[in-house]
């Protein structure tokens, strides 16, 4: 439990910062910051830290990152994570684009649930907002499905002025494939330049909108998913929709259940402030596993009771160097 009653029980590792995309909302233009590669916490290093995650009553863990799939090692990352006792669920974020032909193997080696980043199906449009081949992420889309994952979604994040358009066609699609699609409230945790005031969505406008065309139920199915969207089944299309409002919705740190690692191993006890407590430099000077628990301890001790984005953030590392 953290200090506000909260059960964390789910860590979020970045292993990588690096991406083969540039989300406009996620890496800054021209962006340098990169970890050094020895800095990143080798395989190795990332299992010790689950071992003694799960011994603190951690069950559900996700990899992130960054893109995870440009780490070469990622399955072996994934089979190494599902043979430790204790590890109920693995998922994984990704943007898709190298998912075709690593579907399959990340779901042998335990792999459960997949979330896709999908912010547009118009190529022209999803090439302005990543930089990539929203023809690549399709395929990755259809290879996920086809792995037999036990639960694939897909995200959009919220951007006036860029993919208004591409709600509906997005509800649609996740329909047509069977696939609940979550919207996000663009928040302020990079420096880039798409993160303007004006390109800003809260969840009700898209809830609006989508009600104007299908009626939106709600679901209050807790078995939806380990996070913080609220769930409605549009009634005439049978799409299954989620809402993140991260920023607009009010009590939505109240049930946060988790704690995430970035890929150069510190314990980000929240996304919204800075505090890091740093389990590298432990791991490195082979800390033992109490050593290292209580420094996890000490991280979910820190977690506060919710994020400052509305009072004037400014991040200390770009997203893409956080971890989703
Ligand atoms: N590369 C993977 C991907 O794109 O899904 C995983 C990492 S990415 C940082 C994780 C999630 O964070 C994605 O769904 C992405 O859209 C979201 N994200 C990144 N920057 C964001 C921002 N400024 N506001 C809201 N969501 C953001
Ligand atoms: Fe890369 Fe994901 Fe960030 Fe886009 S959101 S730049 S795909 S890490």
């Amino acid at each position: 439990m953290d200090p506000f009653g909260r059960r964390i029980d789910y860590l979020r590792i970045s292993i990588t910062d690096r991406c083969n995309e540039r989300c406009l909302y996620c890496m800054p233009e021209g962006y340098r910051g990169w970890a050094q590669r020895p800095d990143h916490l080798t395989t190795a290093e990332i299992l010790a830290l689950v071992r003694v995650a799960v011994g603190l009553g951690f069950r559900k863990f996700r990899l992130t990152g960054g893109e995870p799939l440009v780490r070469a090692d990622v399955v072996e990352l994934a089979r190494g994570m599902a043979a430790i006792p204790g590890v109920e669920v693995i998922g994984l974020s990704t943007n898709g684009t190298r998912l075709a032909g690593l579907a399959r193997p990340l779901r042998a080696a335990g792999v459960r649930t997949v979330n896709i980043s999908l912010d547009a199906l118009d190529p022209a449009r999803y090439r302005r907002i990543t930089g990539g081949n929203v023809a690549d992420v399709l395929a990755g889309i259809r290879a996920a499905v086809a792995a037999g994952f036990e639960r694939v979604k897909l995200n959009v994040v919220l951007l006036r002025g860029l993919n208004e358009s591409e709600w509906w066609p997005l509800v649609r699609f996740g329909a047509e494939h069977g696939l609940p699609v979550r919207f996000i409230e663009l928040m302020p945790v990079s420096h880039a330049d798409a993160l303007d005031a004006a390109r800003f969505v809260s969840v009700t406008e898209v809830m609006a909108h989508l009600d104007a065309r299908d009626r939106l139920v709600p679901q209050p199915d807790p078995r939806l998913g380990h996070g913080p969207a609220k769930y409605h089944r549009l009634e005439r299309t049978g799409a299954l929709v989620g809402f993140i409002g991260a920023i607009t919705t009010q009590h939505f740190c109240e049930t946060c259940n988790r704690v995430r690692l970035t890929a150069d191993g510190k314990i980000r006890p929240c996304l919204g402030q800075h505090g890091e407590v740093d389990l590298r430099s432990a791991l490195r000077r082979h800390a033992t596993e109490a050593e290292l628990a209580a420094l996890l301890r000490l991280a979910i001790a820190q977690k506060p009771a919710g994020h400052t984005f509305g009072a004037d953030f400014t991040p200390c590392r770009p997203m893409v160097a956080v971890g989703g």
